[in-house]
Formats: structure tokens, C-alpha cells, sequence
């Protein structure tokens, strides 16, 4: 099953002041979810107020949710069961739509994506390097 983490390490100042706890602040993730097989998203917010939300898909959750201006990264991982039957977390591709496994990469100029399969890796680091970035 395919699930995410969401971070967001520039959220507004009220989101992060003490009594609000709005957002962990990009330590902990503030949200985890789940993507069904349907495409229906379940989301687990972790911050002070918890609760879980159904969206129908991850675009609309992420339209209302993503805010790339609070530095919004999500990390995709796959659920697999390990040869006991425990679910596992397998990295995959940031890539809208790519469920290949991801190799390790993180780049806080990549905003919504932090690791990528194989070829999007070759992809990303080619239009950063054309951007003038040193990758
Ligand atoms: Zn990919």
C-alpha cells in the first residue's frame, strides 16, 4: 500500500507558536496517509488536535493541505509485509505517479519531492543543473 509523510519547516509564525501547535515544524511529520487501491486518501494528523480525514483522492488533499509556500515535503514509502506479515516501509519514487523504488536523494530544492527512482533522479538533477545547481 502506498503512504506519506508530510513535513512542513516553513510553516506561518501563529501555526508553530507554543500554544498552537499547528505544525511540528519539520521534525516530526505533521500528517501521515494512506492511499487505497481506489485512490481514496486517509490522512492521521499529528500535531496537537489529532483527528483522521478521508479525502477522495491525494490531489484534492494535497490542494487544500500541500502549501508548498510552508515548505510542504512529502516522503512516499510503500507498505509491504516482511516474511512475518509486518508491514515494512520500501521508499519510493516522489514522482507524481512513479511507484519505483527510490534511491536515496534528498534536496531541499526540490520542493515535494525528496527521493526519486532511478531515471526521475537523472531526470531532476539534469533540470537542476540546467537551473545553475551543482548536483
Ligand atoms: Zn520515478
Amino acid at each position: 500500500m502506498k503512504a506519506f509523510r508530510g513535513f512542513r519547516d516553513n510553516p506561518p509564525l501563529n501555526y508553530s507558536a507554543h500554544d498552537a501547535g499547528l505544525t511540528n515544524l519539520g521534525a516530526v511529520a505533521d500528517y501521515e496517509g494512506v492511499v487505497f487501491e481506489d485512490g481514496t486518501v486517509a490522512v492521521r494528523w499529528l500535531t496537537r488536535f489529532r483527528s483522521t480525514v478521508f479525502w477522495p483522492d491525494y490531489d484534492t488533499f494535497y490542494a487544500v493541505h500541500g502549501h508548498p509556500e510552508y515548505g510542504t515535503r512529502i516522503d512516499w514509502f510503500n507498505l509491504v509485509p516482511d516474511l512475518e506479515g509486518r508491514l515494512v516501509e520500501v521508499p519510493i519514487c516522489s514522482m507524481r505517479g512513479c511507484v519505483q523504488p527510490a534511491v536515496v536523494w534528498k534536496s531541499s530544492s526540490a520542493a515535494n519531492a525528496s527521493a526519486f527512482c532511478a531515471e526521475h533522479d537523472r531526470q531532476v538533477r539534469a533540470e537542476l543543473r540546467a537551473d545553475g545547481f551543482d548536483v
